[in-house]
């Protein structure tokens, strides 16, 4: 576990508490780039009501996610940045490991990804009598249904309808909007500020943002800035905003993004934290 470190008026640990059945977001890692012990890249778990969906499974995320795999309906891949998917073949080798489900996990991933990860899967054999022998090597036969998006077209997982919506970052990246129950929360994975968060956020209760950055991106890669985030929240009538994807995980910077986004941001602002559950439904005064 990590040493949690402090911030400025959040309380991470006050929404472990059980709401109920609401739309919820359990942050399974949140690191940008590579992993530091206690702190896995990318990846985030949403709990609906009939069922779980994983955004991202960046490295670290596996075993989380695993250990999840009876409730998960749906995986979702932002991009093919390694710290968003680098995972993915390591939860479906464990999940070849155990009694094989009636239905293979659908798997969605960007344009082009399918074979990548199928290259990928091929380039790392078990072997046994030969290459693709073994139980493992058989990822995408046995567990994953891997399925290409389209931004713009709406997948129906359960309860919920998730949306891919394109991002502006150095790979093509989609962001997901994912409305259930009434309630709507959305994830802006890697990018930069786009009219696209219109679409991506506009009027959710609650937006995951990357909070990458001290100041605007200069260098044409693709993150937000802490302030670009609590602006983009005010901008498109977000109601509660999530900082995420961290540079740097010590408890007095975190401390310094909230209070940059907090300058443009007079909603309700949390902090990204391993392990930590976030209640869409749950309405405080900020
Ligand atoms: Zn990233
Ligand atoms: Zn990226």
């Amino acid at each position: 576990m990590p040493v949690l470190p402090t911030f400025v008026g959040v309380t991470p640990t006050a929404h472990d508490r059980n709401h109920g059945a609401g739309l919820r977001l359990t942050v399974l890692g949140c690191r940008a780039g590579m992993p530091e012990p206690g702190w896995p890249s990318s990846g985030y778990l949403v709990h609906l009501r009939d069922g779980e969906v994983l955004l991202d499974c960046g490295p670290g995320v596996a075993a989380k996610a695993a250990a999840r795999a009876a409730e998960l309906s749906a995986v979702f891949i932002s991009h093919m940045h390694t710290d968003h998917c680098l995972d993915l073949l390591v939860l479906g080798k464990t999940l070849t490991q155990r009694p094989l489900p009636a239905t293979r996990l659908p798997v969605y991933v960007p344009a082009g990804a399918a074979a990548t990860l199928r290259r990928l899967n091929e380039l790392f054999p078990l072997g046994g009598d030969g290459p693709g022998e073994h139980p493992a090597d058989h990822v995408f036969r046995d567990v994953f249904d891997v399925v290409e998006y389209a931004p713009g077209e709406a997948i129906r997982v359960g309860e919920a309808t998730i949306e891919p919506v394109a991002m502006r970052h150095r790979l093509p990246c989609c962001g997901f909007r994912v409305e259930a129950g009434g309630q709507s929360l959305a994830y802006s994975a890697d990018t930069t500020t786009t009219p696209a968060f219109e679409k991506l956020a506009g009027g959710v209760d609650l937006l995951l943002a990357e909070a990458t950055l001290e100041e605007p991106d200069r260098t044409g890669h693709g993150h937000l800035s802490a302030g670009e985030a609590g602006r983009l929240a005010t901008d498109h009538g977000v109601r509660d905003l999530l900082l995420t994807h961290w540079a740097h995980t010590d408890g007095g910077w975190l401390d310094a993004q909230v209070a940059r986004a907090r300058a443009q941001f007079d909603g309700r602002i949390d902090v990204a934290v391993p392990d930590h559950t976030f209640h869409v439904s749950e309405t405080q005064e900020p």
